[in-house]
C-alpha cells in the first residue's frame, strides 16, 4: 500500500519482449519521417546493414523486413523450401511449436524432435534425428523465451553440418544478449527482431543468410512475394526496399545498434550473464525455485516458480497494477505456476533488484516467510561474482 503511487507511477518493462528502449533511441523515433527513396534513407539503411553484420558477426547478407520476428521466420520458410520438403524442427517450448505449425501450414513434411517445456535440446539428439529422417533442414530456437532455456547452438550447428543439413536459427531473443556467431559457427539462416536485445521498438526483423542458404533459395519453389529474399537483397544493395519500410524504426535501430556496438558486444554478453545470475540467485535467496536452468548460458529470461499457495497470474497482475512492473506469465499449463523476468537489452542490476524487491513484498503479503531484503542483497552480490564455469 505504502508503495502504491497511483498518479505518477513509474513503469518498468521487465518482459522478455518488447523491451525497454533507451532515451536516445526513443528520441530518434520522434524526428520527422523521411522518404524511403531519398539519399538520406539510403545512407541510413547502408549504415544499419553494416552494423547488423557486426552484430550477427557475418560477412554475408542481412535482410531487413518490416514485420515482427515471426515474419522473418516465415520468410525463411517461403524462400528455402519446395512443397513437401522434409524438415526437422526442434521444439522445447512455445516458439519451437510455432515454427512447426508454420512449416505445416506451408505444406512441408515436418518431423519433430520434441522435449518437455524447460528441457534443453541435446546436440546428439539433433544428429540422431537428422540421420533418421534424412531431413535437409533443421529448425532450432536458440533462446526459447517461453522457458528461459538457451541451447548450445554451436554444438548443434556442428551436428547439422555433419549431417549435411541447413540450419535455420530463431535468435530473436538471443541476438545481442548472448553470443551468436553466424559465420564462425556456420549458421545458414539466423532470424532476429528489433524489439528484444537490440533495444528498439517492435516493427523490424532480420534474416542473415549464408551462401548455402542463397543456393537453396534459388532452387526452392514455394510462392513468395512480400518476403522474397532475392528481390529484397537487390533493393537493399541500393539502400532501398521493395516497399515502404518502417522508416522511423530504421532510424531508431541505427541509434540502438550504434549504442550496442560502441559499448561492445562482449560487454553486452557479460552484462546479460551477470543479470541472469543476479536474478536467479535473488529468486533462490527468497526460497523460490527456478523453472529455467540455473546456468550461466541461460541469461536471457529467468523463469521462476511461485510458492504452492500463490497463483502466478495474480502475482503478475499485482506487480503491474500496484508497482508498474511488467513481467511475463507462463504459457499454457505453466500460467498459474511460473512468471518470467526478461533482462534482454537495456537493463541494469537495479532493474533486477527493483523487480525482486516487489516480488518479495507481494509474496510476504501473501503469507510467505521470507527474510526481508535477502533477495536484493544476494542479487547485488551475485552480480559482481565472476562467472561460474
Ligand atoms: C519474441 C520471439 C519471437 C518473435 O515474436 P514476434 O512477436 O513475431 O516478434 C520468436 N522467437 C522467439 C524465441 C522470441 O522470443
Amino acid at each position: 500500500m505504502i508503495y502504491a503511487l497511483a498518479m505518477l507511477q513509474k513503469t518498468y518493462l521487465m518482459s522478455p519482449g518488447p523491451t525497454t528502449v533507451p532515451a536516445e533511441v526513443l528520441a530518434a523515433g520522434a524526428r520527422q519521417v523521411i522518404h524511403h527513396r531519398g539519399s538520406e534513407f539510403r545512407e541510413l539503411m547502408g549504415r544499419c546493414l553494416e552494423r547488423l553484420r557486426d552484430v550477427f558477426r557475418t560477412e554475408g547478407d542481412v535482410l531487413v523486413f518490416t514485420a515482427s520476428g515471426t515474419g522473418a521466420f516465415e520468410s525463411a520458410v517461403a524462400n528455402l523450401f519446395s512443397p513437401g520438403d522434409r524438415v526437422l524442427a526442434v521444439t522445447a517450448g512455445e516458439f519451437g511449436d510455432r515454427w512447426i505449425a508454420m512449416a505445416k501450414a506451408y505444406g512441408l513434411d515436418v518431423h519433430e524432435l520434441r522435449y518437455a517445456w524447460g528441457e534443453t535440446p541435446r546436440p546428439s539428439d539433433v544428429a540422431e534425428r537428422l540421420r533418421e529422417t534424412g531431413a535437409g533442414t533443421a529448425f532450432v530456437v536458440h533462446s526459447e523465451t517461453s522457458t528461459g532455456v538457451v541451447c548450445d547452438l554451436e554444438a548443434i550447428a556442428v551436428e547439422a553440418r555433419s549431417a549435411g543439413a541447413l540450419l535455420v536459427v530463431d535468435a530473436v531473443s538471443s541476438l545481442g544478449a548472448v553470443p551468436v556467431e553466424t559465420d564462425a559457427w556456420g549458421l545458414d539462416v539466423v532470424v532476429s527482431g528489433s524489439q528484444k536485445a537490440l533495444m528498439t521498438p517492435p516493427g523490424l526483423s532480420f534474416a542473415a543468410v549464408s551462401q548455402a542458404g542463397w543456393q537453396r533459395a534459388a532452387e526452392a519453389s514455394l510462392p513468395r512475394f512480400y518476403f522474397d529474399w532475392a528481390k529484397l537483397r537487390k533493393a537493399l544493395e541500393h539502400g532501398s526496399t521493395p516497399s515502404t519500410p518502417a522508416v522511423s524504426v530504421v532510424a531508431q535501430l541505427d541509434v540502438a545498434l550504434g549504442l550496442l556496438l560502441d559499448a561492445g558486444l562482449e560487454a553486452a554478453f557479460a552484462r546479460h550473464a551477470a543479470l541472469g545470475r543476479a536474478c536467479r540467485e535473488g529468486a533462490k535467496a527468497m526460497g523460490l525455485s527456478l523453472f529455467s536452468p540455473d546456468e550461466e548460458r541461460s541469461a536471457v529470461v529467468t523463469a521462476i516458480r511461485v510458492p504452492e499457495s500463490v497463483d502466478a497470474r495474480e502475482l503478475v497482475r499485482s506487480l503491474r497494477d500496484r508497482f508498474g512492473i511488467t513481467v511475463a506469465g507462463g504459457h499454457g499449463e505453466l500460467a498459474s505456476r511460473v512468471f518470467r523476468v526478461g533482462h534482454i537489452g537495456h537493463y541494469d542490476i537495479f532493474d533486477i533488484t527493483t523487480t525482486l524487491a516487489a516480488v518479495e513484498e507481494l509474496l510476504v503479503e501473501a503469507g510467505a516467510e521470507i527474510e526481508r531484503g535477502v533477495a536484493v542483497a544476494r542479487a547485488l552480490e551475485a552480480y559482481d561474482q565472476p562467472a561460474r564455469v
